[in-house]
């Protein structure tokens, strides 16, 4: 009696044999693999969640102006008080 095999469509005599030697993967588990599409959305959208942190703007180390004492965050390149040029070699962070 032939049968046709579900997995590759040929016409085979003995089906259980056939399965066991050409089929072994697929012969147990009838469920094929899911490609991982729900899985990488749930990556994109996790990767799409950049940090745009709301506190960023008070992240800056606080700096002072040398020459009028104007307290500012992060490194610029002039006060944004008194527009002194701002050397900050040797300065790190
Ligand atoms: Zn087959
Ligand atoms: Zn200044």
């Amino acid at each position: 009696m032939a049968k046709v095999c579900p997995q590759c469509q040929k016409v085979v005599k003995d089906l259980p044999a056939h399965l066991k030697r050409m089929h072994p993967a697929t012969s147990k588990a009838k469920n094929e693999p899911k490609p991982p599409s729900e899985n990488e959305l749930e990556k994109e959208l996790e990767t799409l969640e950049l940090p745009e942190q709301p506190g960023a703007e008070t992240k800056g180390t606080l700096y002072q102006c040398v020459d009028c004492s104007a307290q500012f965050r992060g490194k610029q390149g002039t006060c944004p008080k008194c527009g002194t040029t701002l050397d900050w070699g040797g300065i790190d962070g």
